[in-house]
């Protein structure tokens, strides 16, 4: 179980940190300093704020958040953002809103906030399949809102930088594959969300960054629960959330900050565990296509597929022989797809890169 579990390259819920894994084996049955299952906790106990609060202040600390950021944890998963971000900015059908479609949930998000909004594409990847994204020169640049997403899990691609400020222009950005797997400029942002299961913890929890100057311009009469400054003011402990879910977020938070460090950290890592499966894709020209162009191959979700489509049984048999777990492509696009999240070690990644070049030969 160990070997699989340090061995799960999953596009999401994603592998977790086997350190994580043994306390929450633990907290199962019983919480230390509750004396109760982790499932049995109320999330009105002095423990689940403590919880919270803890989890949200090295979330600040890690990606270096001021007081002039709120952070929030909520529930709904990073679809629900794709229209509440929206809503909560005062979006109407005649609000300049402009979106980089550059892959499946990017075009999914814009599909949604079409509920809210009437999107303008930026730029769009769709003609050329996906496989690369728009330098920032090449989007529309103009006042109002642009809505980006950092990593394009499905496909494999992620932007390197973030869009330049504009005067007049907010920028929303769904960073739900990569918050924190490298260092972010967070001035370059206004509002960013990500669901877990994929660097953060699993499933259940979605967090929200927004300028606090923003919460105070909201549209009011919103429902409460999808209006932010609801959660804001409950300390995001406005109904029941999900208190295995946070409970698991900070421990993972613990373990990137206690056991990696920093961000600059995680990002050097997670450099060496892309550029070791890149370069075994890359060796093997013949026998692999990787999905993205080069300039823009995604450090989290490497896609890719064979040259000879009759040998995928073949590969997906060699790879369940291993004991790796989760490396089928999306559904949406097939192949394969390794996901390199911040729990994946660095050997593991290595172990792959091997038998990708030993199954190619
Ligand atoms: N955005 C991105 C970049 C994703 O990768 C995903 C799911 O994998 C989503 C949004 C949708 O998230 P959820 O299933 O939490 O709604």
């Amino acid at each position: 179980a160990a070997w699989r579990n340090a061995h799960n390259f999953s596009g999401g819920p994603g592998a977790m940190p086997r350190a994580v894994l043994e306390q929450l084996a633990q907290a199962a049955l019983e919480v230390p300093e509750v004396g109760l299952s982790l499932y049995g906790i109320s999330h009105r106990s002095d423990w689940f704020r403590a919880v919270v609060d803890e989890a949200q202040q090295i979330l600040r600390v890690l990606l270096g958040a001021g007081d002039d950021w709120e952070v929030l944890s909520l529930q709904g998963g990073a679809s629900l953002q794709f229209s509440m971000a929206l809503v909560n900015l005062g979006c109407t059908p005649a609000t300049p809103v402009d979106w980089v479609r550059a892959g499946y949930w990017s075009a999914r998000a814009m599909a949604e906030a079409t509920a809210v909004c009437a999107p303008h594409l930026a730029w769009d990847g769709l003609a050329q399949g996906y496989r690369a994204l728009p330098r920032w020169d090449q989007t529309t640049q103009r006042p109002g809102i642009l809505h980006v997403v950092s990593n394009e899990t499905v496909e494999g691609l992620q932007f390197r930088d973030a869009p330049p400020r504009l005067p007049g222009r907010l920028v929303v950005c769904d960073m739900s594959s990569d918050l924190l797997s490298r260092t972010i400029d967070l001035d370059a942002y206004d509002l960013i969300y990500a669901h877990a299961q994929k660097n953060l913890g699993p499933a259940g929890v979605t967090v929200v960054l927004v300028r606090k100057s923003l919460l105070e311009q909201a549209p009011s009469g919103l429902p409460p629960m999808l209006d932010y400054r609801t959660h804001a003011r409950a300390g995001s402990i406005y109904n029941t959330p999900p208190v295995a879910a946070i409970y698991t977020m900070l421990l993972v938070l613990r373990w990137l900050r206690d056991e990696i460090g920093d961000l600059k950290r995680m990002a050097h890592i997670n450099a060496a565990k892309a550029a070791a499966v890149y370069a075994a894709l890359d060796a093997n020209p013949d026998v692999y296509i990787p999905h993205a162009q080069p300039a823009w191959r995604s450090q989290m979700n490497v896609a890719f597929r064979l040259a000879d489509p009759a040998r995928d049984a073949s590969l997906r048999r060699a790879l369940t022989d291993a004991g790796f777990s989760g490396l089928d492509g999306h559904r949406s696009l097939g192949g394969f797809r390794a996901s390199l999240y911040d729990a994946v070690a660095l050997e593991a990644a290595q172990n792959l890169a091997a038998v990708l070049r030993d199954w190619a030969q």
